[in-house]
């Protein structure tokens, strides 16, 4: 049998397997796997020798800004930083872009950007605020990945949940068979904690407004609502040990709930955020040592459910160091380095294993969005979505080596261990590293909607 593609040679890794072999492509499918090398013959053969053959990876949390706001990014940007990732599936989320993701008609508006420019298969996460809880019906017959509500302030258009309005939307997601994912930080403590807080600096001021407790309690809040109801909660970019434990915790318990943290709270202290300024601002704001090396603990421990960039991108001018801390946008940009980064500094250190990371970045949210095993793995029948990695390359984060819209990063000037060469969805090669840069050989638009329907699975 002659296979359309072989790859071969290489180190095949998923969330179960690590041996070197060779795998056997036949359209958009794997059809074998090997762990003997030069036995499968292809029409074309891609020499994968010394390098990493990973399921491609899924990143459930992203802002991509478009339709509306695309100065800071749009699919075609985004898409593209993601693939030189390794990234071949996002979920893109309610806000950040114009019209807000509220309805019927804002879902069906950035579907179809997303249709015209994403390189990379996409999700799209419903909003829910104030006023909408009505239409989260429809939204879900679109497809909607999941929605999303945050308990602090969010812009003044995405209208924060009180606890009756989230209380309303754990009901209805119930009752529509889907999830919400929250952004724990509690407005009323940090209005009190900014009120308390010296003025002096605007940085100090930010981190004390923004303090662990505004978290704790929120996260808090929110599981109590999940239990109350019954319903599926998602806890969104977890930034301490103790968000994650008290997940867990109820978890444990029986509480339908899952959580997430993201490569800053990974790889950042608040003295790098005094060092690098702007481009790092987020929230929850990156946190002390003892709280990051606490989330490796747990990465490793299995006690985290996936990891995501939170990729929020935003101009140099909203990062500047000439504005006030307070007006400096917070999101950061880094869905290109996620893998990168984390290789890196996880499994280069020996602090979790290769299968682990393949686990938290492609097998486990693709279980999450009911995708695994045709994605988030590589065996016979799943699609041939998959990253050749060359972990060999030492690779410096530049400003020319950022391909977002915009070129502000907390990564410029760090430097990583390898480096992702092609990235493959579906059987086709849709990018690849060449001499200056990774360079997409799709047409825009080579994305898929991922949609949550269960009548289409
Ligand atoms: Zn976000």
């Amino acid at each position: 049998m002659i296979y359309d593609v072989v790859i071969t040679g290489g180190r095949i890794v998923t969330a179960k397997d690590d041996f070197v072999g060779e795998m056997g492509i036949n359209g958009a499918n794997i059809a074998t796997l090997s762990d003997e090398v030069g036995r499968l013959s292809g029409r074309t053969t891609i020499d994968a020798e010394n390098k990493l053959v990973m399921p491609g990876f899924l990143d459930l949390h992203v802002h991509f800004n478009d339709p509306g706001v695309t100065h800071r990014e749009d699919f075609l940007t985004g898409s593209t930083a993601a693939a030189a990732g390794g990234v071949t599936l996002i979920a893109d989320m309610p806000l950040a872009n114009d019209p807000l993701t509220l309805d019927e008609q804002s879902f069906a508006a950035k579907r179809r950007a997303a249709a015209e420019k994403c390189v990379v298969d996409y999700r799209l996460w419903g909003g829910l605020i104030d006023d909408n809880v009505d239409n989260l019906e429809a939204m879900r017959a679109c497809g909607a990945h999941g929605f999303k509500a945050f308990t602090c302030y969010a812009g003044d258009e995405f209208k924060f949940a009180g606890e009756q309005v989230l209380r309303a939307g754990f009901r209805e997601t119930k009752r529509l068979d889907t999830f919400m994912g929250i952004h724990c930080e509690d407005e009323q403590l940090i209005r009190r904690f900014a009120e308390a807080a010296p003025k002096s600096s605007g940085l100090s001021h930010f981190l004390d407004s923004h303090r662990q407790e505004v978290e704790t309690v929120a996260t808090r809040n929110v599981i109590k609502l999940a239990v109350a109801t019954g319903s599926r909660l998602h806890i969104c970019h977890a930034s301490l040990p103790e968000v994650v434990s008290m997940a867990r915790e109820a978890r444990d318990n029986g509480a339908l709930i899952s959580v997430e943290t993201c490569p800053q709270y990974l790889l950042f202290t608040t003295e790098d955020l005094h060092r690098i300024g702007g481009p790092l601002k987020c929230t929850p704001p990156v946190r002390d040592r003892q709280a990051v090396d606490g989330l490796w603990d747990q990465l490793r421990d299995g006690l985290i459910d996936f990891i995501a960039s939170d990729h929020s991108p935003a101009t140099r001018e909203e990062k500047s160091a000439e504005l006030p801390f307070s007006e400096v946008w917070g999101g950061i940009n880094g869905i290109q380095f996620l893998f990168q980064a984390l290789y890196t500094e996880g499994v280069c250190t020996g602090r979790i294993s290769l299968t682990k990371l393949v686990e938290l970045y492609s097998a486990a949210p693709a279980a999450f969005s009911d995708l695994y095993p045709r994605r988030g793995t590589l065996e016979p029948g799943s699609e041939a979505t998959f990253v050749i990695y060359d972990p060999k390359i030492p690779f410096e984060v530049t400003e020319q080596s950022l391909l977002t819209k915009n070129r502000q990063s907390p990564y410029i000037g760090k430097v990583f261990q390898g480096r992702v060469d092609e990235t493959w969805i579906r059987g086709r090669l849709i990018g690849s590293y060449a001499r200056d840069g990774f360079k997409i050989m799709v047409e825009p638009g080579f994305g898929q909607f991922s949609g949550a329907i269960p009548e289409k699975r």
